[in-house]
């Protein structure tokens, strides 16, 4: 192969630059449909392995804003979702910032969203396709 060739070099990066918005745009084609309720299971890790976990973040983000449970498996609506953003746990006199778990109907969703999202790839979309694919669990 030869790369001083500039058009050649030209086309690898014409190719290239193609390659990486295909890649980002099917990501954000997936951010879409995984907002929608009644995602079924073997769909939902089949998609996962084309987004990072900004587009994960933005799944939970646009369901909750949709009143929706976060966590794209459940189809729950959310209901009075409280207003503030810390809660003080008076036992352990502690103070929990909240933000992440009020977009979730409950606690097991959340953290089957967390366990979700910690195997979302963070490798660039458009690399994807060199790796080994990774295979993804549910929290049992
Ligand atoms: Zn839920």
């Amino acid at each position: 192969m030869t790369t001083k060739n500039p058009d050649n070099l030209r086309e690898q990066l014409i190719a290239a630059v193609l390659k990486k918005r295909k890649a980002l745009a099917r990501a954000q084609e997936i951010v879409v449909r995984l907002i929608e309720p009644n995602i079924q299971q073997d769909e939902f890790l089949s998609l996962l392995s084309e987004i990072d976990p900004h587009n994960y973040a933005d799944i939970v983000e646009e369901r909750s804003i949709n009143k929706l449970c976060g966590y794209p498996l459940c189809s729950t609506a959310l209901e009075n979702v409280l207003s503030q953003k810390y809660k003080i746990c008076g036992r352990q006199n502690k103070v929990y910032d909240i933000t992440e778990r009020k977009k979730f109907c409950s606690g097991h969703c959340f953290q089957a969203s967390e366990y979700i999202k910690s195997q979302v790839p963070v490798s660039p979309l458009w690399l994807r396709d060199k790796e080994m694919k990774t295979k993804f669990q549910l929290l049992a």
